[in-house]
């Protein structure tokens, strides 16, 4: 039988070392960095059915594998990632063009304010580079087009966007539910909010990309005070959110946003599982808890759930989970389909004309395309945003429609693509079932409370508990961080 950690004398020294760090560095709000990894691995048992670890985490997207990074850091060698596909980067997937180029179909950008991302890509030696917007951004409506220089907006009326900022700072990104004026708010859509802002017609469908781009949903759907609490996160400006400039959209990662699971699953070597889809998680609320994959059993003392809430409500607990976090699970929007497609051109020719590979589409089904060419623009990539329910869901078919739309909007070259890619996230795979999470009105008065507390033995993680950037890569990581902490602070405890 493989050796347990706890009883073991010698095993013993090294467990209480690294405990020491984590509560030293619980104290500091950071993580330890300086127990020597090997002397924990030392005394890492083979993990097995009969085992138990001191953590488990379950997802190997971007907060589960900072989890797992941490631990190790904290000198824990005792964890393993249980990951429910055979690959990492969950939301963040790079797709490789020929030539050794890609170009990213989920979650892809940073911006100001999101240091904790910006921090793991300097940690792994991940560079960046400046989204690409200089020129003019075509508009297109039936069979008409207009070019207009955003300067590297999204066009939305200045005044409004101030009027929402000012509203935001009353409402705390972590905890929007907590904001003084959370009934009143939390009763209204986004979309209610600027039927009250006189808005011109024209600006209309600006505010309805704007708000879908930033917040995954039309103005109607999304909860103003979710939307407020999304704007807090972004230093309380409304720019700072949905332009590209000096905002969320403005920088991208060399090599595509997935590198950085990629590199830290590399590093993480066997400790990540790829193909075990947690089906069950038993006794919780007992020291140790089982965790049922397809293939096996893995106990351990605690577990780092780094998956989407809507995604732990497919989980079986057993005893069940209290009602008020399994209602929160059971509430949490799911099925908010995101369709993204790269369309890759020789050479980004748009440029040479002036334009910037931006599209916005009235009515149409397009909600954004734009450049997402390499850093030396070696190639053209024109990735997009598409409607669901406007595009067919044949893959040839959508890409006949959109090769048209974008030879209206750039040029004929358009229509002689050398390469293609259509992710839909609704359709693809069971494991990505939103993008960034839609949350309706009365969400947050009714279900915030339930989001964070742990339930036994069990951490809650993943980008929609972070405390600012929740839905983000950073509050990915932010969540990782934080969830390897708490696990490693109930541990010390115990
Ligand atoms: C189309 C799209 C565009 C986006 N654009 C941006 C952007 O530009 N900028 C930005 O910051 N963010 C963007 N996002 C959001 C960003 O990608 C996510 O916030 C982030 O990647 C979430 O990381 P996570 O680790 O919290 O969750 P995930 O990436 O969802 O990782 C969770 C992992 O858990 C696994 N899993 C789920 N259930 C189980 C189970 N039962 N057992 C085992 N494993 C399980 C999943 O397979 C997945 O790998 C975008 C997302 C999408 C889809």
């Amino acid at each position: 039988m493989a050796k347990k950690f706890s009883s073991d004398r010698s095993a013993n020294l090294p467990r209480r070392q690294w405990l020491k760090y984590a509560g030293a560095s619980a104290a500091a709000g950071t993580i330890a960095l300086a127990a020597r990894q090997s002397s924990a691995e030392a005394v890492t048992p083979a993990h097995g059915s009969s085992d138990v670890l001191d953590v488990v985490i379950v997802g190997a997207g971007l907060a589960g594998l900072t989890a797992a990074r941490d631990l190790r850091q904290a000198g824990c060698g005792s964890f393993l990632v249980l990951e429910a596909r055979n690959r990492v980067g969950g939301r963040t997937l790079n797709y490789n063009i020929d030539g050794g180029y890609v170009s990213e179909v989920g979650g892809q950008w940073i911006g100001p304010g999101q240091t904790a991302v910006a921090d793991l890509a300097r940690e792994l030696d991940v560079g960046t580079f400046p989204t690409y917007y200089k020129g003019k951004t075509v508009i297109l409506g039936g069979n008409g087009r207009v070019e207009i220089d955003l300067r590297g907006t999204f066009g939305t009326d200045e005044a409004v966007g101030a009027r929402l900022s000012k509203l935001s700072r009353e409402v705390p990104s972590g905890a929007p539910w907590k904001s003084a004026r959370a009934g009143e708010l939390d009763k209204l859509s986004v979309g209610d909010w600027l039927a009250g802002q006189n808005i011109k017609p024209e600006d209309r469908m600006g505010w309805n990309t704007s708000v879908s781009l930033s917040g995954g949903s039309t103005p109607a759907k999304m909860g103003l005070l979710h939307f407020l609490s999304m704007i807090n996160s972004a230093d309380c400006e409304y720019e700072q959110l949905d332009s590209i400039r000096h905002s969320a959209q403005e920088t991208r990662f060399i090599g595509g946003s997935q590198i950085l699971s990629n590199k830290m699953a590399e590093q993480l070597g066997e400790k990540v599982r790829l193909s075990s889809p947690v089906r069950r998680i038993s006794d919780w609320d007992r020291d140790v808890i089982t965790l049922h994959t397809d293939r096996e059993r893995v106990r351990a003392r605690k577990v780092i759930m780094a998956i989407h809430p809507a995604l732990c409500h497919q989980v079986q607990f057993d005893p069940p989970l209290p009602e008020k976090r399994a209602a929160l699970q059971r509430a949490w929007p799911a099925h908010s389909p995101a369709r993204k497609t790269a369309m890759v051109y020789r050479r980004p020719f748009w440029r040479d004309k002036g334009l910037n590979g931006s599209i916005f589409q009235v009515n149409g089904p397009i909600f954004w395309a734009f450049d997402n060419s390499p850093p030396g623009g070696e190639i053209g990539v024109v990735n997009a945003f598409i409607s669901t329910a406007m595009v067919p869901s044949d893959r040839d078919a959508a890409k006949r429609m959109q090769m048209e739309l974008y030879a209206q909007a750039l040029g004929e070259e358009a229509l002689s693509p050398v390469a293609y890619h259509d992710q839909d996230w609704g359709r693809d795979d069971p494991w990505t079932i939103t993008c960034i999470s839609a949350i309706p009105p009365g969400f947050w008065s009714k279900h915030g409370e339930a989001l964070r507390p742990p339930c036994g033995n069990l951490i809650w993680s993943g980008t929609e508990t972070a405390d600012i950037w929740a839905g983000y890569m950073d509050g990915a990581v932010r969540s990782g961080r934080l969830g390897a902490l708490q696990a490693l602070n109930a541990l010390r405890r115990a």
